[in-house]
């Protein structure tokens, strides 16, 4: 349901009335990205306003409410830095925020910064479509409405558009079911029922580990393990608050200069320079501190070097042996596909020890897939099994996803779904060649989708908000990139992304997704040179009077 605010935005081309620009900026999201956009072009005096599918602010926070859900980030680098007031009033209460913590925070900002006033909430963007003549956006909503605006800034999110399985049936279950990315907002218990769960991704891990503790029996099914590691959370103690608050600048200071802007940074050693025992002493360290630390704080080579990241695959191996009792199932779980590191490492609170409990049991789809999902529960190869509930934990369209979802069209009707047909074309990752005034938040080819997310929407949104201060003060109306810019740009993405193992390997991040037609063919979604180079590239570009756009 639409929910107009006292402005009434929608209603700039109402029956019989004639067209008119409504706003100078039309936001699509009022995740993280949204907001502190809005924010930063409102303070400029800019006709701005951002629609929202959710009841509330959040994004992803709102959304995700399934049991377990929590950061990989440490809350306190994950938290804006703009504003030293929020800085000394927030407090987290875990180094790993849960999800009703993150959502509290989200609205913390909306309240403290009176952003609803300018949110529509409930209005699922439908299409937006250029006007040439007018050099305008239509933005059109599920409910019909439809307002326009001078630039368009999509904040949609990198992991917003939910994916099922493709199982036939699944409208026949009689029982619970619900998608982990669409969690209801009521409770939901799972005490002494039977619970399926399908999907071993980082979502699943965290659903699998928290439903484990109360479900009657819980059967998980696997169709591609993943390498996961302890999270390592804590409770934040008085004088580690004290601490945090004194060192924000020094946090984001780290932060600002290590590839993907967390607080763990490569270690400058080759991992086959290093002696055996001393670097398996330093595995065996990093996997006792928390966080990404054995990701993202390892050799600077184990990413890149395959012998290099065997020895780091053989050593968690070794770990998931040493914590799964029956020999079987560890063999089920540890990974045959892909080496560590190379898809999205889940980080987990006691993961393989839920398949040491009486009430779990594995069954791995490469075995016996799932032919239909049946009145009472599911049929596999091997038989039928009786659920009460089903939870699919079967992650997100990633990345394009949510653009796919609105039918966006350029100058002389191009559609960005035609364009990103077989992989993502971009300037930067926030500009499209035929698509003027389009500025994609966080969109593909960003570093963003690399980064602790919130540093990387800092850097995207004061950079398009100086764009758009830069265009009306020299009285400019329009920018698109030119094509050999964008050209460039995405050989750039693909060439920087080539020397990583991951690219190798199927995954979200490869733009594979076994659950989407069409998203079979690997290409490179994210910006893989570094947030700091990044960084650098769009400074550059700015400071050259922004090269490669044509802009008047
Ligand atoms: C379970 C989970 C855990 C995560 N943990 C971390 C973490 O620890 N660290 C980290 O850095 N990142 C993490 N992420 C990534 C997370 O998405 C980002 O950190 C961040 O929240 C992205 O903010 P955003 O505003 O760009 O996008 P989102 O939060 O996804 O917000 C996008 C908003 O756009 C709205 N929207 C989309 N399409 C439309 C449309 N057509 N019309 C209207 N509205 C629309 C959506 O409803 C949504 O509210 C996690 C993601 C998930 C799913």
């Amino acid at each position: 349901m639409a929910h107009a605010t006292a402005a009434d935005p929608d209603v700039s081309v109402r029956a019989g009335g004639a067209p008119g620009q409504r706003w100078d900026a039309v936001i699509i999201g009022a995740g993280l990205s949204g907001m502190y956009q809005l924010l930063r072009l409102r303070e400029l005096g800019f006709k701005v306003h951002a629609y929202e599918a959710g009841d509330g602010v959040g994004g992803t926070w709102y959304w995700n409410r399934y049991p377990g859900a929590r950061f990989d980030s440490e809350s306190w680098t994950y938290g804006f830095s703009f504003s030293k007031d929020l800085l000394a009033e927030w407090e987290w209460a875990e180094h790993f925020s849960a999800q009703p913590e993150t959502l509290r925070y989200c609205n913390r900002i909306a309240d403290k910064f009176d952003l609803r006033r300018d949110i529509t909430f409930g209005s699922r963007v439908r299409s937006a479509v250029y006007e040439e003549a007018t050099n305008q956006w239509e933005v059109v909503f599920e409910n019909g409405r439809r307002t326009r605006a001078r630039f368009l800034i999509t904040a949609i999110g990198p992991l917003s558009a939910p994916t099922m399985p493709d199982i036939p049936g699944k409208e026949d279950f009689k029982g619970e079911a619900y998608h982990t990315g669409l969690w209801p907002h009521h409770p939901v218990s799972f005490a002494g029922k039977r619970v399926a769960v399908i999907g071993t991704g980082a979502t699943g891990v965290q659903t699998i580990t928290e439903v484990a503790k109360t479900a009657g029996h819980l059967t998980v099914f696997q169709r591609t393990p993943n390498w996961c590691v302890p999270l390592h959370n804590s409770r934040i103690n008085r004088q580690t608050q004290a601490k945090i608050k004194a060192s924000y600048p020094e946090i984001f200071a780290k932060c600002r200069e290590s590839f993907g802007c967390f607080i763990h940074d490569a270690d400058p050693r080759n991992a086959l320079d290093v002696p055996a025992g001393e670097r398996e002493a330093f595995y065996e360290k990093l996997y006792g501190e928390p966080g990404f630390a054995l990701w993202m704080g390892n050799f600077r080579d184990v990413l890149i070097d395959k012998a290099a990241n065997d020895t780091l695959t053989a050593f968690v191996t070794r770990k998931i042996r040493e914590r799964v009792k029956d020999p079987k199932t560890a063999d089920r779980l540890i990974p045959t596909n892909h080496g560590f590191g190379t898809r999205r490492v889940p980080l987990e609170s006691g993961y393989y020890e839920v398949y040491n409990q009486p009430n779990v049991r594995l069954i791995d789809l490469r075995e016996t897939p799932i032919e239909r999902i049946t009145a009472t529960g599911l049929e596999t190869s091997a038989g039928p099994h009786d659920f009460d509930m089903i939870i699919y934990a079967t992650g997100f369209d990633a990345i394009t996803g949510a653009f796919d979802r609105i039918d966006i069209r350029g100058g002389g009707g191009i559609k960005l779904r035609d364009k990103w047909a077989d992989g993502a074309h971009t300037y930067l990752g926030l500009q499209v060649a035929g698509f003027p005034n389009l500025l994609t938040l966080v969109g593909p080819h960003n570093a963003a989708t690399f980064c602790n997310i919130p540093r990387c929407i800092e850097q995207n949104v004061d950079w398009v908000t100086d764009l758009l201060r830069y265009m009306r003060d020299n009285g400019l109306k329009r920018i698109e990139p030119t094509a050999d810019a964008e050209r460039l740009w995405t050989q750039h993405v693909h060439d920087t992304a080539s020397r990583l193992l991951a690219t190798q390997i199927d995954s979200w991040m490869t733009g594979v997704n076994k659950n989407v037609p069409g998203r079979l063919k690997r290409t490179f979604m994210a910006y893989a040179g570094g947030a700091p180079k990044y960084r650098q590239k769009c400074d550059e570009v700015a400071a050259r009077g922004y090269e490669g756009f044509v802009l008047s």
